[in-house]
């Protein structure tokens, strides 16, 4: 109960207490096929920790911690096995998108014999687990071990390959029996202030790309354009604020980091232990206070003009609004300000296909959600595209569900 993937949680920590931390790994890798991955990047708290009977009285167990640590054991002990494969079905499944959501479905079809293609915009596969989420929460080099036993599964996956642009999904079902859009929700959304164009302003997204993917880190070894910033100002309260700002923090030019957010620590949306780790690194947080214009000095940004908050009755988002105070205007000196106030859709692929229904948000819409199935015949969807930003968990379970229904679609068509 808790998990929206359904591990058999008793049935792995009895392996954990008896010692047999492989057979621990293959029960959870029956129904989660990241376990190294959601052990460390899952709001635990939130999910099976939430329901664990101890947790009643005390503290719950640390199931989150266990997944990782049978996880990592099985890898580091080079016991990860290859599962076997159903015998070829000889019908080919292009998935667009290799996050999450894709990666679950390409490793789930693959086992169903079932021919895989993934096409990845970027020039590295992963979606955010490689480009957003930093290298100190998820090391990339879990990731490239997933990435790596899903070729050894025979999965292709083809990078800077942008669908919508390079190809069209009418196009693609030409070469393929059915398509799995998995494009996530990574387009950033602004504040729409002055000053937003200026040289050191980024997206959350931009800023951790740069880092993540573009090795913005290893200056100067990577002459990646990423300004030697001293002063950053982090706008926002969730777990993407946190990343950027700890991300920036590590940077070897950075001597300060705030997050200014227009709401209190109450309403912060970001995890619990985020936030703490935050704090405990040295990262200033600034409550009730918003950004209205960026201030510049010959095109680059020298600091935010903020206006104060105070807080009224609860909006429409359940929490309390803010409302800002007149004549209240100051000043904070920042030479680079990240923007973090959430993503939607990026409607490249909605726009050029026929017949695939979305909603005012740009997000996909199913014609059956069980099996992951848009209005378009042959073509399913799932994760952030579906759903809105949400979780890792939660594009996995989506691409479980999609694997399903394509291989019902497929040998039935
Ligand atoms: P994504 O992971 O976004 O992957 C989509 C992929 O599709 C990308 O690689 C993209 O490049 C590719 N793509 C897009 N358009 C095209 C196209 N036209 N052609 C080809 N490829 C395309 N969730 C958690 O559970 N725990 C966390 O700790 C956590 N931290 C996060 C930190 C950050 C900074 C961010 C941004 C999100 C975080 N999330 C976290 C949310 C979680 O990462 C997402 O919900 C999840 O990755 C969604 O998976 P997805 O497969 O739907 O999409």
């Amino acid at each position: 109960m808790g998990c929206p993937v359904r591990v058999e949680i008793p049935e792995f920590i009895k392996q954990v207490a008896a010692g047999d931390f492989v057979a621990a790994a293959r029960i959870i890798k029956t129904t989660n096929s990241l376990p190294a991955v959601t052990g460390r990047v899952c709001p635990q708290e939130d999910q099976c920790e939430k329901h664990c009977v101890l947790g009643l009285k005390n503290e719950p167990v640390a199931i989150g911690q266990l997944e990782r640590f049978a996880a990592d054991y099985e890898r580091q002990a080079g016991k990860i096995e290859i599962p076997e494969l159903a015998p070829p079905t000889g019908k080919k499944i292009a998935i667009i998108g290799a996050g999450p959501a894709g990666l679950t479905a390409a490793g789930d079809l693959a086992k169903l014999g079932h021919e895989v293609v993934i096409f990845e915009a970027l020039h590295k596969a992963g979606g955010v687990l490689f480009y957003g989420i930093p290298q100190f929460r998820l090391p990339k080099e879990i990731v490239e071990a997933e990435l790596d036993y899903l070729k050894k599964m025979g999965v292709e996956i083809k990078v800077n390959y942008v669908i919508g642009k390079i190809k069209s999904i009418d196009e693609m079902m030409q070469e393929f029996d059915a398509v799995f859009v998995s494009t996530g929700s990574g387009l950033p959304y602004f504040l729409g202030i002055p000053g937003e164009n200026l040289n050191g302003v980024y997206s959350a997204n931009e800023f951790l790309t740069r880092v993540n993917l573009m090795h913005a880190w290893e200056f100067p070894v990577f002459d990646t354009p990423l300004h030697a910033h001293k002063v950053i100002a982090v706008i926002g309260g969730g777990n993407t604020a946190m990343d950027a700002a700890r991300t920036a923090l590590r940077l070897l030019s950075t001597e300060k980091v705030m997050i200014v957010y227009r709401r209190s620590p109450d309403e912060m949306s970001a995890r619990e232990e985020e936030i703490r780790h935050g704090r405990e690194e040295g990262i200033e947080f600034r409550y009730l206070e918003t950004p209205v214009r960026i201030l510049e000095n010959d095109g680059w940004v020298t600091g935010v003009e903020c206006q104060k908050i105070k807080l009224a009755e609860p909006d429409s988002s359940g929490r309390k609004k803010p409302v800002p105070i007149e004549g209240s205007e100051f000043e904070l000196q920042a030479d680079a300000v990240i923007i973090a106030l959430g993503s939607g859709t990026n409607p490249l692929i909605a726009q050029n296909t026929e017949d695939l229904k979305t909603d005012a948000h740009g997000h996909i819409e199913l014609s059956d959600a069980d099996f992951q199935m848009t209005f378009k015949e042959g073509v399913f969807a799932g994760g952030d595209i579906v759903t809105g930003a949400a979780t890792v968990i939660s594009a996995m379970g989506a691409g479980k569900k999609a694997a399903l229904g394509i291989h019902n679609y497929v040998m039935n068509k």
